[in-house]
């Protein structure tokens, strides 16, 4: 790190020191290509076997249901493809208005294909409305994709109630848990999802790793054609390096998980606790909402969030928009307009997104800084 606060964690995290030391063994020594049926070749499918083990985990559910993938976004279209590509008579799929672009988009191209696809609202805290949801599903429904936290507002979504609703019909339901894998508990056994993404570097894991995990008896079909690696669902050589990494900090996260909320959850209530108290015209978004315990979206009404990071930035301070940014420009939040946020807030709407490597002290410092940083851009648009 270099020197900064680091409150970016929903962009990704600082992977563990041990995540590299297992990581640089792989690449050093343990390289063989782990379908060699040689010693050496064994070694590194005996490795990539274990962060199978130490994944499934962190979800509570059984090895053989971990498939491998490059990240969330390969992850969540293995989901949504493979089940559509086993059923092409089933032509609907369910999602919400407040997905990450992975879904979204995908959703978009989909709908080009033919298929039709239905966003369910949610309320001005975010929160999904089930009533919709129920009313959404038809004999032709083929999957509900819904994502379990919120990338932006950090608003979680009752998945088993989706799940339980679901069932009535008979429907899949895959859950985008990218956000939430490590930050909150997460148990299969108790959450019937059929298909759950996760991805490797939202936990202090390796970047491009991540895994879909496909609940026994459910049947996908693969995005490429290639070997049989990842029982057949995901063709190509392992990543070995990126696997193992994942391992490593799957099963440290696990322990996190149950603790989230005492720990990172009270630094965060600190940090929007005094950013209420000295910044008059700050308005926590989501606040009426259950949130995941390390994100506080805020907005500043009137001001660009674009020049309150780029100030917040040149003081060492390092968060993101509410709102994604592609191109380098901030283009305007879907989520945010999703909840009928005003365009004049969230425009203005700043994520601040902690780990459990940040620290009081930081989080003082940067209630500091943002509070300076507000009064100079507010007298700049004055
Ligand atoms: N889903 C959500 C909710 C996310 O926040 C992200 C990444 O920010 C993704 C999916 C995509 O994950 P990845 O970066 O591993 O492809």
């Amino acid at each position: 790190m270099d020197g900064g606060i680091y409150l970016d964690n929903n962009a990704t995290t600082r992977p563990l020191e041990s995540v590299a030391a297992a990581m640089t063994s792989l690449l050093r020594d343990e390289y063989a290509n782990p379908s060699s049926v040689h010693r050496f070749g064994q070694q590194a499918r005996h490795k990539i076997e274990c962060a199978r083990e130490q994944v499934a985990g962190l979800v509570n559910a059984d090895p053989r249901e971990i498939v491998f993938t490059s990240g969330g976004t390969e992850s969540i279209n293995l989901a949504i493809r493979g089940i559509l590509a086993t059923r092409p008579d089933a032509t609907h799929i369910i999602t919400s208005a407040v997905e990450h672009d992975a879904v979204r988009n995908l959703a978009i191209r989909i709908a080009r294909e033919g298929r039709r696809i239905d966003e369910i609202d949610v309320d001005s805290d975010g929160r999904l409305n089930f009533d919709e949801l129920a009313g959404a599903i038809t004999g032709q429904t083929a999957l509900i994709s819904i994502m379990h936290a919120n990338n932006e507002t950090g608003v979680l979504f009752d998945i088993e109630r989706v799940c339980d609703i679901a069932a009535r019909h008979g429907v899949l339901v895959h859950v985008d848990a990218v956000q939430s894998a490590g930050k909150t508990p997460i148990d299969v056994k108790k959450i019937p999802a059929h298909l759950l993404s996760i991805s490797s570097h939202k936990l202090h894991g390796p970047k491009g790793v991540g895994a879909l995990y496909v609940r026994k008896g459910v049947h996908l079909a693969p995005l490429l054609s290639g070997g049989r690696q990842e029982r057949d669902l995901r063709p190509g050589t392992e990543n070995a390096p990126a696997i193992v990494g994942f391992g490593v900090a799957a099963e440290e996260a696990a322990g996190w998980a149950t603790k989230g909320d005492e720990t990172i959850g009270r630094l965060r209530d600190e940090f929007e606790a005094r950013v209420t108290a000295t910044i008059p015209a700050a308005r926590v978004i989501a606040r009426g909402a259950t949130r995941l315990c390390n994100t506080s979206c805020i907005g500043f009404e009137r001001l660009s969030a674009e020049a309150i990071l780029i100030s917040l930035s040149e003081r060492g301070v390092y968060a993101s928009a509410g709102a994604a940014c592609g191109s380098g420009a901030l283009e305007s939040s879907h989520v945010l307009a999703a909840m009928g946020v005003d365009s004049a807030l969230a425009h203005g709407a700043v994520r601040f997104s902690m780990s459990r490597f940040t620290t009081v002290s930081e989080i003082e410092q940067a209630v500091e800084v943002l509070s300076r940083v507000i009064q100079r851009v507010s007298e700049k648009v004055k």
